[in-house]
């Protein structure tokens, strides 16, 4: 996320308070990735979520975002004239999108990491989330599914079988429309990451969020108070990206802002 805030903002100094804050989905995922799926599919365009290193949306087509994946996918399907689109690096959004592509009747073949291949993105927060854990907190909390004034959410990176169990999924700016869009809603679970569903519910305080949320994230926690002053005081540790990548990785972000 620094180093799309630098590719967008070359001129300015970006800032990250620690180095080792990183993303399990981007972290392992490097260029030479990209490029053995560019070779298996090479009439296929690259899709790559925004959770990626510059030097990987530098080898992409496109990049986009959980709330705009879908409509991104379909653009790049259709842009290239073809029915094969690469979507990388998160293997449950892959497959909760190939769902919903189906479910749609649009005919694309989404490839993602793990569908044709023993590799598989995940984020750590979010592969927590069960199918489990969710019916017990529909039991627990009175919170069925069908009843006007509950709801559980879920995000993209869940598992399918937590998605299809949600009574809504998106992503969180997605929830938070469902959420203002349902004003009948008086309590409601998130399946996503705790500080997140924090966020939304200093949001919404005339709802209840069902505290039961212990999915927190190991980089984002890495961000705190002390280590943002120390980073602005001491002006530690700025954003670098050599030129011919950040031009090559602004590419496919212009990409996805002008589909939306
Ligand atoms: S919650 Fe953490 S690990 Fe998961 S996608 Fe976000 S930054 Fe990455």
């Amino acid at each position: 996320m620094a180093e799309t805030a630098k590719i967008l903002n070359p001129k300015k100094k970006v800032l990250i308070a620690d180095l080792e804050a990183g993303c399990s989905l981007a972290d392992p995922f490097k260029a030479q990735d990209v490029f053995a799926y560019k070779e298996k599919y090479p009439k296929s365009p690259v899709v790559t979520y925004i959770n990626s290193y510059a030097t990987v949306k530098a080898e992409s087509d496109f990049c986009c975002t959980s709330a705009n994946a879908l409509e991104v996918v379909k653009y790049a399907a259709n842009e290239f004239k073809t029915e094969q689109v690469i979507f990388l690096p998160d293997s449950f959004m892959g497959m909760n999108m190939q769902e919903d592509l189906a479910a749609e009747g649009t005919n694309i073949d989404l490839i993602y990491p793990g569908k044709n291949d023993s590799n598989l993105g995940i984020c750590v927060v979010h592969e927590q989330f069960t199918l489990d854990m969710l019916k017990d907190i529909r039991k627990q909390f009175n919170m069925p599914k069908g009843k006007k004034e509950t709801a559980v959410l879920a995000h993209w990176e869940c598992k399918p079988d937590v998605l299809r169990e949600a009574d809504f999924y998106g992503s969180t700016s997605q929830m938070a429309k469902y959420i203002q869009n349902h004003q009948e809603l008086r309590r409601i679970y998130l399946a996503t990451e705790c500080e997140m569903a924090a966020n939304l519910s200093s949001e919404f305080p005339q709802v209840e969020f069902v505290r039961a949320c212990s999915v927190f994230c190991p980089h984002m926690r890495r961000i705190t108070l002390e280590k943002v002053l120390n980073s602005l005081e001491n002006d530690v540790y700025e954003i670098n990206i050599p030129e011919n990548t950040r031009q090559k990785a602004l590419k496919a972000i212009e990409r996805m802002i002008a589909i939306n």
